[in-house]
């Protein structure tokens, strides 16, 4: 592998996840962010994202989580299970749920192993509103805190930090490193929004940023700038997680934070200088939110651009 390239992971199974057709969690969103890609990069290579194992998604989920997302049977044409009003398994749920935990195994294996300084997993569902042992918010498996455990147990890191900047609060990955040492969890979210977690600092290995809706710009880089960034530089990780969240866009129906791709751009060129500094380039992006298939493609280019 080119090392100085951007590394590129996905697999098709990740659209067999159909939540249904009112539902804005679509197979679309997967399809908009790797046509942007292929089409913005031509250059940077793709590979296929293997099925996570599930002693892999052991070391984060209780196997009551997993029995519900993996084994759950269905016959032919059966309607996806509810999970909750909002979070769905259905006949192409497990497939999907595996390779999007897989991604990023694979993507933190190729960067400690020296073939990629970065990468960007685009997958389907996303991951960080799912606990130890509770699906919820459109998400199955923990994806991003799957790969973190990875990195500490299966690598012996001992200062791996995920940096948050979906709009929503990642209820689940912080719930999963709580009193994980090895694991720092850095957030900045709309509050009041769902689920209506991270309403404090975080305490403990959790350092949470809330913003007002209609924050801007300027508030976002602001609360960046002055807290969450400083943090990671002091913390100085081995590796940099992301979960990258596109729905704080001005453009998102489901939040009110008034971002721009340049934003995102801006962020991104921030992290990947703090992983340049302190965890030799080592960084892993995985695709989070993003519910308006516009400001997708456009976000997740900027966000790939910087990394590139
Ligand atoms: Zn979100």
């Amino acid at each position: 592998m080119d090392a100085a390239r951007v590394h590129l992971y996905t697999h098709p199974a990740c659209l067999g996840h159909v939540p249904g057709a009112a539902h804005v969690e679509v197979p679309a969103r997967l399809e908009a962010v790797t046509g942007a890609l292929s089409d913005a990069f031509p250059g940077l290579p793709w590979h296929s994202a293997p099925e996570a194992t599930r002693a892999q998604l052991l070391r984060v989920h209780d196997p009551s989580l997993l029995a519900l997302v993996l084994d759950s049977r269905f016959a032919e044409g059966d309607p996806p299970m509810h999970l909750d009003p909002d979070t769905v398994v259905g006949p192409g749920s497990a497939g999907a749920a595996l390779r999007a935990a897989g991604a990023g195994i694979a993507a933190v294996d190729a960067v400690i192993a020296g073939g990629a300084a970065r990468a960007f997993c685009a997958v389907r569902p996303p991951g960080h509103h799912a606990g130890h042992s509770t699906p919820m918010g459109f998400c199955l498996l923990n994806n991003v805190a799957v790969a973190a455990a990875h990195a500490v147990h299966g690598h012996g890191l001992s200062r791996v930090a995920i940096v948050d900047f979906d709009v929503h609060h990642g209820n689940g990955t912080q719930e999963i490193l709580a009193g994980e040492p090895s694991m720092l969890y850095l957030s900045s979210h709309q509050s009041p929004l769902f689920p209506d977690t991270g309403r404090s600092d975080g305490g403990g290995n959790a350092l949470n940023r809330l913003l007002a809706p209609g924050t801007g710009s300027s508030g976002f880089r602001q609360a960046w700038d002055e807290h969450l960034l400083p943090a990671l530089h002091a913390w100085r990780p081995q590796l940099v997680l992301v979960s990258a969240g596109f729905d704080g866009h001005r453009l998102d129906p489901l939040a009110d934070l008034r971002l721009d791709a340049d934003d995102f751009a801006w962020l991104t060129t921030r992290i990947r200088a703090i992983a340049d500094r302190h965890a030799g380039g080592r960084l892993v992006s995985t695709l989070e939110g993003g519910y308006s298939l516009p400001a997708l493609a456009e976000a997740v280019t900027a966000h790939v651009g910087a990394l590139a």
